[in-house]
């Protein structure tokens, strides 16, 4: 299975379909995360807040995959906004993961009411000067936020993740990341199971006309687009199902029919501007 790589404009690339691991139980996270190594998934997205960095990092040590064919993404969590705390945060994520240097370190959420995300944004970029991690970005930031880190550092995040998925398509911030350059990168790609999306007439059409499953003919939908999608899956077959929507290739009139589905109340987690 070959997965695309897509450019950060800080010279690096990311494997565009990964394997996500939110709410991953901790005793599983070893054992699933070495189920999508075997498919070959090569990209890994977890977070302190999840509480499976150990698990990760066993999957990835009993792999004998080359470090430099993996990609591993993991998050700074909201408590850890302090410059020095943010350091040592990340120190922390790498001696969890067994790794000495992340290739991809995310601010997990901009928490506006905390007002530190710009010092939290400066020890990202003092963290990848150090060569701690290759290349750093944002999750979860409304538009002021991640203009003003911008505007203050003048230091462009390579990506940003954000809820993403045909239900709530995200389309002022997509303006603002091709403004800049930023990659777009969708989490809950699937809906995370919380809505009627695998379902969706639209879908289900698309996907029969493919002999591919919903789930395939959505995830097709993300990468036709050009974002950066890591769907969550701890079955074995829907790992390789997953993985295997690379192949599936839709037509620009299926493409604009599940653009079609997009919602003005389509946000199925917390909004990042009360969060
Ligand atoms: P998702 O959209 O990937 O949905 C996962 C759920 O969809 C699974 O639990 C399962 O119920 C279902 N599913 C998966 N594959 C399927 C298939 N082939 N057929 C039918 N159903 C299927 O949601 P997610 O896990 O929340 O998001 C993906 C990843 O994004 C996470 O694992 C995590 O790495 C990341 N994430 C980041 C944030 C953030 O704040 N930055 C928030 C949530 C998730």
């Amino acid at each position: 299975m070959s997965i695309a790589s897509l450019p950060f404009h800080d010279g690096r690339s990311i494997p565009q379909l990964g394997y996500g691991v939110f709410k991953v139980e901790p005793d599983i996270a070893a054992d699933v995360t070495a189920q999508a190594l075997a498919a070959g998934y090569r990209h890994i997205d977890t977070a302190k807040a999840y509480d499976n960095e150990e698990g990760v990092g066993r999957a990835i040590a009993e792999s004998g995959i080359a470090r430099e064919d993996l990609f591993v993404t993991t998050k700074l969590w909201n408590d850890a906004h302090a410059f020095d705390d943010a350091i040592a945060a990340c120190e922390a994520s790498l001696e969890r993961l067994g790794l000495d240097y992340l290739d991809l370190y995310l601010v997990h959420w901009a928490v506006p009411a905390q007002g530190r995300y710009v010092e939290a944004w400066k020890a990202l970029i003092a963290l990848q000067e150090r060569g701690l991690v290759r290349s750093i970005g944002v999750s979860n930031f409304p538009r002021p936020q991640l203009e003003e880190i911008i505007e203050v550092t003048g230091v462009v995040p390579a990506i940003h993740q954000i809820e993403l998925h045909p239900y709530f398509q995200q389309r002022d911030l997509r303006a603002l990341h091709a403004e800049h350059g930023i990659l777009t990168q969708g989490w809950g790609p699937l809906g995370q199971g919380k809505s009627d999306l695998l379902e969706n007439e639209v879908v289900t059409s698309i996907a029969a006309a493919h002999g591919a499953t919903p789930a395939q003919a959505v995830l097709a939908w993300h990468l036709a687009h050009g974002f950066v999608t890591i769907p969550k899956s701890v079955t074995s077959w829907r790992i390789v199902e997953n993985l295997a929507a690379a192949e599936l290739q839709l037509t620009a009139e299926e493409i604009a029919a599940i653009d079609g589905l997009d919602r003005e109340d389509g946000r199925g987690g917390s909004d990042p501007a009360t969060k």
